[in-house]
């Protein structure tokens, strides 16, 4: 008998994928994965580490995170008749999502450049994915997307509101229509929702397939894991069949709700980084050959001259601030790049080494 390989066990589809790739910010400027920069002040620190060291960790945690839940109910105003389930970050929200519907033939959709992980899950599963190019400009197209609604019949529709990498927000109107109009689930990922000036959550149950995910990642609690998916009772029992059980572990429950009951910093720190998105906009805006696109995000996605975006992004690491290259990936993001929103001093620090890195490359 000869040895099994993993070329004989593992599907083609997962063979063919890269491991989700996480590069090493050790020694530089972070900004390149939408952290909120901002510390707590030392007493409340004090007093989550007490309520921590209180935390029985030889027992499971409350399955359904009741408490938790209850608390981002009322600091999220979710809806009344919605109701909420908590995911160990969204990206676990979008696996169980994908894994409650899959079966051969089913599409996922989503608007292309968007979030990663709809397609890499939908692959993992060997569902199809069906990616919708936004306009040159980052808005939907519209026609373009109820064309591939009808044609596909998508399962699942995501869409980013406000989206990522692009940081802009979609005319409600539009995503009106493409609820109207779409066959399946209808998912509005609202990771970015702290910074935006828009939000469906008080639209669900208001139509049949609506579902709005959130994440406590882009606020400022990225370390904990912790995403919430909202929806109507019905869809909900459902996807509640393929959760694990004690999927959000006890220290990020108990942590989460002490974070939610001084939920007024993480709004402070939202709306200092809200604030301080425009004189940096601003500052690219001023810069030659540098175009940066409208955000209501955390992040400026920025286009350089041609050809230069990987050579930028090199300049930029070169002066100790990391950031996101995403000029890889071609079509609308040719020579693109991502910044997120730092302190003050950190958006400084990153203006001028990309003074440097422009005046090289
Ligand atoms: C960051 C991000 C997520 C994932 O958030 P986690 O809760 O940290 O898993 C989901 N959707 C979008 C659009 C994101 O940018």
């Amino acid at each position: 008998m000869t040895a099994t390989m993993p070329a004989d066990l593992i599907r083609p589809q997962i063979r063919a994928l890269s491991a989700y790739p996480v590069p090493s910010s050790q020694g530089l400027v972070k900004l390149d994965a939408m952290e909120n920069p901002y510390e707590w002040p030392a007493s409340l620190q004090t007093a989550w580490a007490e309520r921590l060291s209180t935390v029985a960790m030889n027992r499971y945690p409350d399955p359904q995170g009741t408490r938790l839940a209850l608390a981002l109910r009322r600091v999220m105003q979710v809806p009344e008749s919605a109701r909420v389930m908590l995911g160990n970050g969204s990206d676990e929200l979008i696996q169980i999502l994908l894994m409650a519907v899959a079966s051969p033939g089913r599409v996922i959709m989503a608007p292309e450049p968007g979030f990663v992980m709809y397609r890499m899950i939908a692959l993992w599963l060997g569902l199809e994915f069906v990616g919708v190019p936004l306009n040159e400009d980052f808005s939907l197209d519209r026609p373009a997307m109820e064309r591939a609604l009808d044609t596909h019949q998508p399962a699942v529709l995501f869409l980013a509101y406000p989206n990522n990498p692009t940081g802009n927000r979609w005319s409600r109107r539009d995503v009106e229509a493409l609820i109207d109009r779409a066959p399946g689930l209808v998912v509005l990922d609202e990771a970015y929702g702290p910074f935006a000036d828009d939000s469906f959550l008080p639209d669900v149950g208001r139509f049949e397939r609506l579902l709005v995910m959130r994440t406590v990642s882009k606020l400022g609690l990225a370390g904990l894991r912790l995403g919430y998916l909202c929806g109507p009772p019905s869809w909900m029992d459902e996807l509640e069949k393929v959760r694990l059980p004690y999927n959000v572990n006890v220290l990020t429950q108990v942590a989460a709700e002490f974070a939610l009951d001084h939920h007024e910093v993480l709004d402070q720190q939202a709306a200092a980084i809200r604030r301080d998105r425009e004189p940096l906009s601003q500052a690219l805006e001023g810069m030659p050959g540098v175009t940066p696109f409208p955000s209501e995000a955390n992040f400026i996605l920025f286009r350089v001259s041609q050809g230069k975006g990987r050579r930028v992004f090199e300049g930029l690491q070169d002066r100790g601030v990391l950031i996101k290259d995403l000029s890889g990936q071609g079509g609308l993001l040719a020579d693109c790049l991502r910044v997120t929103v730092g302190t003050p001093e950190e958006n400084q620090q990153f203006l001028k080494a990309l003074e440097g890195a422009l005046a090289t490359v």
